[in-house]
């Protein structure tokens, strides 16, 4: 069950947030009011003005991380575009989404294919999974079950139909690429994913679909999850 104490209005997007440190580094530091946002005043990612859109706190949302063994109410810095230019979308306000994080979803990137990797390479039951979680995060809010676990391989299914999808649309672009039939090769295709650009592993290969297809300023998918801007 995922838990959000996300208030948004009806119009709001999440733009994808590129971190440089973990998760829980970025939490303790804006914790600290030591983290920089950006101010984004040459450009409004909404309306495109400059000195426009305004910083307005920010909402909290569960974070659940088997590699840093967290489980942490995060903030997400929301702003609100002062339509400074007339903007080409309804939306009135945007937040940063780190990008190890998946929309909606507690897990983080890597958390979601380490269960991947679980079922499918390691054929490991959801019980084990399940147990896998509760071992290695310490936290009387941890709430997972078989059927939590059945929501992330609904969406790694999905992720495997979208990057598929891409793959084969590059291809007729004359991109020479891998073609990938079942989810185990959609799973080593994204823990080996490398670029140079980009770097390594599924997070990597998330933020190249995403730029990819030209990122906010051309509203395009979340190879992981879907973005508030798509949900109706
Ligand atoms: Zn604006």
């Amino acid at each position: 069950m995922e838990i959000t104490t996300n208030p948004r209005g009806k119009f709001s997007i999440q733009i994808k947030y590129v971190l440089t440190v973990s998760i829980s580094d970025y939490y303790y530091m804006v914790l600290r009011e030591e983290w920089g946002f950006p101010s984004f005043s040459s450009e409004c990612p909404i309306c495109g003005g400059s000195n426009c859109c305004v910083r307005i706190g920010y909402y909290y949302r569960y974070v659940l991380s088997l590699e840093e063994e967290i489980l942490l109410l995060i903030p997400i810095a929301r702003y609100l575009c002062k339509r400074k230019n007339k903007p080409k979308i309804e939306d009135k306000t945007f937040s940063l989404l780190p990008d190890c994080l998946i929309p909606y979803m507690q897990p983080t990137i890597d958390t979601l294919m380490q269960v991947i990797g679980n079922k499918l390479i390691k054929k490991k039951t959801n019980e084990e999974i399940v147990s896998l979680f509760y071992y290695q995060i310490y936290e009387v809010k941890l709430n997972i079950s078989s059927s939590t676990l059945r929501n992330y391989y609904e969406l790694f299914e999905q992720t495997a139909q979208k990057i598929k999808t891409f793959l084969r649309e590059r291809e007729k672009d004359d991109y020479p690429e891998q073609v990938l039939h079942s989810l185990i090769d959609v799973y080593w295709y994204l823990s080996e994913f490398q670029d140079p650009q980009y770097g390594k592993g599924p997070g990597s290969c998330s933020l190249w679909y995403h730029e990819s297809l030209g990122g906010y300023r051309n509203n395009a998918y979340f190879l992981f999850g879907t973005p508030s801007q798509f949900r109706y």
